[in-house]
């Protein structure tokens, strides 16, 4: 029934899907922008075409030209990837309406789903535990104070429409409020075109754990576990594993259901996300779904022996979801680093180029979703992330130590990138004991800072305590990045630029261009 499927996407994503469709034995057609001519997508695809200049919304924001491509070249379905056109649930209206399959879920799921307080409403609705806040916009200064009375602070001001970390303000006292207020409308305005807010309770230092779930149109849904997505930076996600520490038989159960739950709320089908925050007592609360494949969907694939992917095509193409809940194993333990080409000397700045030599890393375990060979310029256009390197251990032990070593093998000149960073991690004790929480990274970071400009006053001890020697190792690998040197010695104070002081909202407003992360 599905015979070509056209790919709205672009970089390893596009790659990844093409595999699938390889596998398949569908046909796959690429669509690219000039600035992707090179692109590996491309050279993959059995066909290829260009739908326009560099500018997202010209070629994989456009709608209307890749529905007409899409028809003009006899394909039957578009799989839109994420980020892009994956949650626009107008682009999977309109693939309806020309009789195109979108592989995804419904229109209407995609569209209660994108807009974070209808998505709360009807959580709470279907007893799914949602973070406390608010359900509606927040109109007003005052109403945002006196809801903050209620809940107590911190509370987070959050953009209806957001995504991809942006959006988000955290606001610890009354006096904060005014200021924080308009600031967020404002950039919900410039970022999403809605400048609407409302307001969560802030939960300090929780874990993100969420739930991929799987349903056919027939309405058989399954969860295939959990991925713990805590180690993030700016809130964007920067490593995930499969399966999260934390995790207890019952626990997973209990997840898994509430997801379900979510899911069956607004009838879906396809693959989805749902995402979770877990405080220190195990209690969780509903985040947002994702009504798309997500970036981290390999964690699960490594851990389940499942391809999301193809199972995405199938329950498109109308075929029955063929497992039972009791038959889906996890085996072992997966991790997932994204490689980005980002340089963390200079506050973890896209730092697009032409990559000179390129070696991927091999051997027993190892899975590389790249869209980067050598020789290829990385555009200034879209999101950086070159490639994501994935791993499966018998435990968690086995994964570390194989990630460790397979980040060690990567050799990626001519960008900068974040493996020395991505090393640090995999080397240090509170990582490997899983102690972790969503402000890890940034603790690590502004600890090792710290540190730093203390040893530089008074002499470094002998013999460190574990965390402290923790500390030193990444204090020496903040030092690698920002002089670009293994073994230079303390460099000049951080006055500013520094990774601490560095401002994710203008980070944001670069980024503004760029494609939405996934
Ligand atoms: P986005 O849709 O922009 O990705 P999310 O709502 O999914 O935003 O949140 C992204 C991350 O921000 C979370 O994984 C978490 O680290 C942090 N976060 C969001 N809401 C809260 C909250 N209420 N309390 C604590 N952390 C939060």
């Amino acid at each position: 029934m599905i015979g070509k499927v056209l790919i709205a996407n672009r970089g390893e994503i596009a790659v990844r899907i093409l595999r699938a469709l390889m596998e398949l034995d569908i046909r796959g057609l690429a669509v690219y922008s000039e600035a992707d001519r090179e692109a590996l997508h491309v050279r993959l695809a059995d066909e290829a075409y260009c739908i326009g200049p560099p500018a997202p919304e010209e070629s994989y924001l456009a709608i209307e030209k890749i529905i007409g491509l899409a028809k003009e070249k006899g394909a039957q379905a578009i799989h839109p990837g994420y980020g892009f056109l994956a949650e626009n649930y107008r682009f999977a209206q309109r693939c309806q309406e020309e009789s195109l399959i979108f592989l995804g879920p419904p229109p209407e799921a995609i569209r209660v789903m994108g807009s974070k307080t209808e998505a709360r409403r009807v959580m709470r609705e279907a007893g799914v535990p949602v973070v406390p806040g608010t359900v509606n916009p927040v109109e007003s200064e005052a109403e945002v104070s006196a809801l903050a009375g209620e809940i107590g602070y911190p509370i987070v001001l959050k953009a209806s429409a957001g995504g991809g970390g942006k959006g988000m303000r955290i606001i610890r006292s009354r006096e904060e409020v005014p200021s924080s207020f308009r600031a967020t409308r404002s950039e919900a305005q410039s970022a999403f075109g809605d400048p609407a807010v409302y307001v969560e309770k802030y939960l300090e230092n929780p874990r993100h754990v969420e739930v991929q779930i799987l349903g056919d149109q027939q309405g058989h849904l399954i969860h295939l576990g959990e991925r713990e997505c805590t180690i993030q930076r700016r809130h964007q996600k920067v490593i995930e594993e499969s399966p999260s520490v934390i995790m207890t038989e019952e626990l997973r159960r209990a997840m898994g259901e509430t997801a379900l739950a979510a899911a069956r709320a607004v009838g879906y089908y396809s693959a989805g996300t749902v995402e979770f925050l877990v405080d220190r007592r195990g209690n969780f609360y509903f985040l947002e779904m994702n009504t798309r494949l997500q970036v981290e969907h390999p964690v699960t694939e490594m851990v389940t022996g499942l391809d999301l992917v193809k199972e995405m095509i199938r329950i498109a193409a109308g075929e029955k979801l063929p497992y039972r809940q009791e038959e889906i194993q996890f085996r072992g333990a997966a991790i997932e680093c994204r490689i980005y080409a980002e340089d963390p000397a200079n506050n973890f700045f896209p730092c697009p180029g032409r990559v000179e030599v390129l070696r991927s890393p091999e051997g027993p375990g190892v899975r590389v979703d790249s869209g980067v060979f050598p020789g290829y310029e990385i555009p200034i256009y879209y999101d950086p992330l070159i490639a994501k390197l994935i791993v499966w251990g018998r435990d968690r032990q086995e994964a570390i130590r194989r990630m460790e070593r397979a980040l060690r093998e990567y050799t990626i000149t001519g960008v900068k990138t974040v493996i020395p960073f991505l090393l640090e991690v995999m080397r240090d004790e509170h990582f490997h004991r899983g102690e972790i929480d969503t402000s890890y990274i940034d603790r690590k970071l502004l600890q090792a800072d710290r540190t730093k400009e203390k040893g530089r006053m008074t002499p470094a001890p002998e013999e460190e305590g574990t965390e402290k020697a923790d500390i030193v190792v990444l204090a020496a690998a903040l030092d690698a990045f920002l002089t670009g040197k293994e073994k230079k010695p303390a460099m000049a104070p951080l006055s500013n630029g520094t990774l601490s002081s560095f401002n994710p909202w203008k980070m944001a407003g670069r980024r503004k261009l760029l494609e939405s992360r996934g």
